[in-house]
């Protein structure tokens, strides 16, 4: 174990130590600080890795990580592209940034990062169709370092078809971050914070990140909406994790959402005095190039997380769902304009501030959808108004207000149906 190693591993135990003493302080002292100690507790307890090596023989290929105490690993293959993926307990990666990148064996490279709450996840890029053999921990006896080594041994085509087919873990996976919602006739209104984890989204000049800048906003708006009582509320994400753009869209989907609406603040480093909020509604034709190039942007954040979505909710491909969308449509910039009169009097508006462009987000045919740019980190003036607690209550206060008025409005409170065959095909049957 090398200096470095050893202070790592002795930070994450001084970290472990301080929640551990924060915990014994009892119930006042977490309620303060509430979801952010436990996301701290949580981080802290993680496992910490501390290496990560690959090496091959005998076409065997074994990717070794150094880790601070035994975790659980589960791996599976899936097809196009050919990779493999590693599903870890929460892993705090204490990596050189070179990891990863070296082409050995079997294995061409390889990403890690926070996957979901509690979940750490590897995806390795497969140099030639391979499938996972023997997954081993051992202690190594002179440091009590845990090496938890997985195995890749080559396979045939046909072979690894097989062994995706049998493996795939979406619906586990989609039940665990959908929890089964209670008889609750409330709308649900989903809050979607924008990046996460490895995504930091745009940085600010001061190193503020828009991935907590927008979780700090998103959390507030959740809070202004339940005590409301008239709403059920869920967020896309909770802490500091990454989640796929699809994954965001399906989760609202899946839940029944009435209403999507994502928070982001957008960044114009050669225009620092550009400023302003900016209401979008999805469509295929973006209003101008500007709100295209922007969902552009946008829709880089699972590249930029190191972890592509091999499903994306992709293009409306049926009549039906594109008469839904439609429909949804009409609900959604119905919802952009209330949103935008209750936005204009508590905060400074973009010249144009309600655009269309073809964010990932906003593709769902069935959830009124809108996504929020904040503000613009570039701009020291909107930096410091996004930091404000006022400035923070005089908006989603307004948000609130659009919500109540955006309910009140329709006739009843259930959401877009999909539409019926029979509508569908009328009008072009003879
Ligand atoms: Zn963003």
């Amino acid at each position: 174990m090398t200096p470095r190693h050893a202070r790592l591993i002795r930070r994450c135990l001084s970290a472990t130590g301080l929640i551990a003493g924060l915990l014994a302080a009892g119930p006042q002292a977490l309620a303060q600080d509430g979801d952010r100690a436990k996301a701290a507790a949580a981080h802290a307890a993680a496992a910490v890795a501390i290496g990560a090596e690959v090496s091959s023989a005998n076409g065997v290929t074994k990717l070794t990580l150094t880790l601070s105490r035994p975790i659980e690993a589960r791996a599976f293959v899936m097809e196009r592209p050919d990779r493999a993926v590693i599903d870890l307990a929460e892993v705090n990666f204490q990596l050189g940034a070179e990891t990863g990148r070296k082409r050995e064996g079997l294995i061409a490279s390889f990403r890690y990062g926070l996957f979901a709450p509690g979940r750490s996840r590897i995806v390795v890029d497969l140099a030639q169709t391979a499938t996972i053999g023997r997954i081993e921990t051992v202690t190594r006896p002179r440091d009590g370092a845990v090496l938890l080594s997985i195995e890749f041994q080559r396979a045939d085509r046909e072979a690894f078809r097989r062994a995706a087919v049998a493996s795939d873990p979406s619906p586990a996976l989609r039940k665990a971050l959908v929890p089964p919602e209670a008889t609750d006739a409330r709308p649900l209104i989903v809050v979607d914070a924008g990046h996460g984890g490895t995504d930091p989204g745009a940085i600010a000049s001061t190193g503020a990140f828009e991935k907590d800048i927008v979780f700090g906003f998103a959390q507030s708006l959740v809070t202004r909406l339940e005590e409301t009582g008239r709403y059920r509320v869920r967020m896309t994400r909770d802490r500091d994790v990454f989640v796929p753009l699809a994954e965001r869209v399906r989760i609202a989907r899946e839940a029944k959402a009435d209403l999507f609406v994502s928070i982001h603040a957008d960044s114009i480093s050669a225009a620092p005095q550009v400023r302003g909020a900016t209401i979008y509604t999805g469509s295929e034709k973006a209003t101008d190039a500007e709100s295209a190039k922007l969902a552009e942007r946008e829709n880089r954040a699972d590249a930029a997380a190191g972890t592509e979505s091999n499903e994306g909710p992709g293009h409306v491909a049926d009549i039906l769902q594109e008469l839904t969308l439609r429909e949804t449509r009409t609900f959604s910039s119905g919802f952009a304009k209330g949103l935008m009169s209750q936005l204009s009097p508590v905060m400074t508006m973009s010249p144009k501030p309600h655009r269309e462009a073809g964010f990932m987000v906003l593709r769902s045919p069935d959830v009124p959808s809108v996504l929020v740019e904040l503000g613009y980190l570039s701009s020291q003036h909107d930096l410091d108004l996004l930091q404000s607690e006022t400035w923070r209550a005089d908006v989603t206060g307004g948000m609130a207000k659009a919500i109540d008025a955006f309910f009140g409005n329709r006739t009843s409170l259930t959401r877009p149906q999909p539409a019926r065959r029979s509508a569908a095909i009328a009008p072009v049957s003879p």
